[in-house]
């Protein structure tokens, strides 16, 4: 009751012109309904975005260069169990035609993405990948080459510090939920929430510019659960956040909400959206990327989350043809586009939204500066 008392005591205003959050003030932010408000949140991130890394967008070509994946997540389109899709793994050529596009379009920055594997020829192949990006993308002009993000899942500690003396220097890696009963409701049980946390920690130690998030709207989860998530971002110090709304999949156990009314969809997106709001003023000068999945839902949901605060865009590289095969939800825009037209497409539509991209640079996290200046 005290606690009601004190929350319907709050006031927006004044939580705004802060620059430190209790958890009450986050879960206030979340629960925020009237149009309005929403506003005044929407731009009080805007501005701290614009304080603490500018208002430049940076891009990241995306390649999902397989969907091969040995875990079985509940949520997830390219699960192990699912057999109802065709299984592809990109060979070299097409990755480097790939990267290729991104160096033609002026992409400071990749990143490779696939279901994931921990044996040594996928280890080796990702090795290879890196140091090949790195030696045909390294030019006068472009002296340190394109910038590498991974997103190859859980490895050991030995196999990031290998992926890491290759040269790629960010790593992405969702915890999905930092709430362990919740994390624990969406996967099997041999994948285990110590293990991702250990693995957020490895990285960190390597060096790597680390990158993680949540999904928005996962049974069962609460503003309670995703204030903790947030208090939890800040907590392990990180640099980059990916995160986006939870959509359900056909293929998988909550195929049964894809029949669920409109409105809670609707729901789930100006969640993540207040999400996104709300990080930025939490964590000031991270990377935060404004996901496909909101797009999945509002066709402008990318530029949308541009506004709530993100500054960084993951355009489509993968190839056109085996785009369909790495559906991790239903409803992800841009099947079929050519990785030009996305460019186009992209380009124009935050030319729309007065803001410009960093062509040609990496973009790299403030924070992770920051946070390794303060180390030393
Ligand atoms: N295997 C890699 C890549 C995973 S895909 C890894 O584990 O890092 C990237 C992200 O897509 C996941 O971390 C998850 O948060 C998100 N995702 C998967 N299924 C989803 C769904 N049904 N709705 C929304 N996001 C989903």
């Amino acid at each position: 009751m005290a606690k009601e008392i004190c929350i319907s005591n709050m006031n927006l205003n004044k939580i705004l012109n802060n620059d430190a959050f209790s958890r009450d003030e986050i879960i206030y932010m979340l629960n925020l309904e009237k149009q309005d408000e929403i506003e005044l949140l929407r731009d009080a991130a805007y501005s701290t975005m614009s304080k603490f890394v500018g208002e430049k967008v940076y891009f990241r070509g995306l390649i999902e260069f397989s969907n091969i994946c040995l875990n079985d997540c509940f949520y997830c389109g390219i699960r192990k169990s699912n057999k109802n899709f065709h299984r592809y793994n990109l060979d070299k050529d097409q990755i480097i035609e790939a990267v290729k596009l991104a160096m033609e379009f002026n992409y400071g920055s990749v990143v490779l993405q696939s279901g994931e594997r921990t044996d040594e020829s996928f280890i080796e192949h990702v090795l290879d990948l890196v140091k090949t990006i790195k030696s045909i993308s390294t030019n006068d002009i472009f002296p340190e080459g394109l910038g590498i993000t991974l997103c190859v899942g859980e490895q050991s500690k030995e196999t990031y510090q290998r992926f890491f003396d290759a040269g790629a220097h960010r790593y992405l890696l969702r915890i999905e939920s930092t709430n362990e009963s919740l994390f624990k409701s969406i996967h099997p049980p041999e994948l285990d929430f110590n293990k991702r946390m250990d693995c957020l920690k490895s990285l960190k130690e390597i060096g790597f510019q680390v990158g993680t998030g949540v999904m928005i709207g996962l049974p069962g989860q609460t503003i309670e659960n995703l204030a903790d998530d947030i208090i939890f971002f800040k907590e392990m110090d990180v640099d980059m956040i990916g995160m986006g709304p939870f959509i359900p999949h056909k293929d998988t156990q909550y195929a049964y909400m894809i029949e669920e009314d409109e409105k809670s969809k609707w729901k789930n997106y100006e969640l993540a959206l207040k999400m996104i709001a709300v990080t930025r003023l939490v964590l000031q000068n991270v990377n935060m990327a404004s996901t496909t999945a909101l797009q999945a839902i509002n066709p402008f949901g990318r530029e949308e989350g541009l506004r709530y605060g993100a500054n960084i865009i993951m355009p489509q590289l993968t190839p056109t043809e085996v785009r369909k095969e790495y559906q991790l939800y239903d409803g992800k825009p841009c099947m079929d586009e050519f990785a030009k037209e996305c460019h186009l497409c992209l380009s124009g539509r935050i030319a729309s939204i007065n803001r410009e991209i960093g062509y040609g640079e990496w973009g790299d996290s403030k924070h992770y500066f920051s946070r390794t200046q303060n180390e030393n």
